[in-house]
């Protein structure tokens, strides 16, 4: 069996530019493979969310061509485009609970989409959803928070059930835009963690964007370093040496770091790029 990964994800030569001047990808040739998460490290504005955004056609190219699960992503029409989205899951920074309702309702509407018409109430969804967002709770370790307030609990325990609500559509893709910035380090290494996890047990793809260099060596299969819209180097994190770590930290983060708290500072200080 050929032993090079088969890429869910391909970009190549991908330049998005907005408004005419602002260059944010930059002739970005990449591809992204299932059972693993690929990291996109980056700092503030070097296009990890434009990148994300691509995939699953939000933002369109400028030029350059991107197919997703096959899909020629600047070509598909509106139907192929709805069918696509369907198999790309995204969470964020900030986790889009709704607060008042649930733990357990907010995973049911994960699948809203399957549904027809407004559901109001947990007992509108049907005995199967419910029965899959318990088992959904229940790997990601919140079994037991199911019928509490979402807003009851901690930010790390928010994200994952964030992801159960992602999971319950039976994504292909998972994108996380910036899942762990709002994050203590313990909790951000248990959701990154829990996204390799998932990947490997569900096939999935997960393309993860985070600013932080330690978060990124310590829980991540793949890292893709972005700076100003270009991919500066691509490497399996099992194969990164600390000296290696120092020249990445160099090349995504150092002309911000030190340009914001001086350069003594930042060099002490490699794990929180700014912002
Ligand atoms: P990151 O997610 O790494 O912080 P972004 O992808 O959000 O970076 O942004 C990359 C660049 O593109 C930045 O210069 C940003 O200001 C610009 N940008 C992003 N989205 C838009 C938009 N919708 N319109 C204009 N400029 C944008
Ligand atoms: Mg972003």
């Amino acid at each position: 069996m050929d032993s090079t990964p088969a890429h869910t994800i391909r970009f190549e030569h991908v330049s998005k530019i907005f408004d005419g001047r602002v260059r944010a990808l930059d002739d970005v040739t990449v591809g992204f493979e299932p059972r693993r998460v690929t990291v996109l490290l980056g700092l503030s504005g070097s296009g990890k969310s434009t990148l994300l955004r691509h995939i699953n056609g939000l933002h369109e190219a400028t030029s350059g061509t991107i197919s997703t699960l096959g899909v020629e992503v600047s070509t598909a029409g509106g139907p192929a485009l709805r069918r696509l989205r369907r198999d790309v899951a995204m969470i964020f920074q900030h986790f889009n609970l709704v607060g008042s309702m649930s733990v357990l309702e907010n995973v049911c509407t994960g699948r809203l989409g399957a549904l027809r018409g407004p559901r109001l109430g947990l007992f509108m969804y049907p005995k199967s959803i419910r029965i899959e967002a318990m088992e959904q709770l229940a790997r990601v370790g919140l079994a037991d928070k199911a019928f509490q307030r979402a807003d009851t609990l901690s930010g790390g325990q928010q994200q994952r059930v964030a992801i159960a609500r992602a999971l319950i559509q039976h994504p292909k893709i998972l994108l996380a835009d910036e899942p762990v910035a709002s994050l203590d380090p313990v909790s951000s290494a248990g959701v990154i963690d829990l996204l390799g996890r998932i990947a490997r047990e569900d096939d999935l793809t997960v393309v993860c964007s985070l600013h932080q260099v330690e978060v990124a060596l310590g829980f991540s299969d793949r890292i893709v370093g972005l700076r100003a819209g270009a991919v500066v180097f691509d490497r399996e994190t099992a194969t990164i040496s600390s000296a290696d770590a120092l020249s990445i930290y160099d090349s995504v983060a150092r002309e911000v770091a030190e340009a914001s708290t001086g350069s003594a500072q930042a060099a002490s200080q490699p794990a929180a790029l700014a912002r």
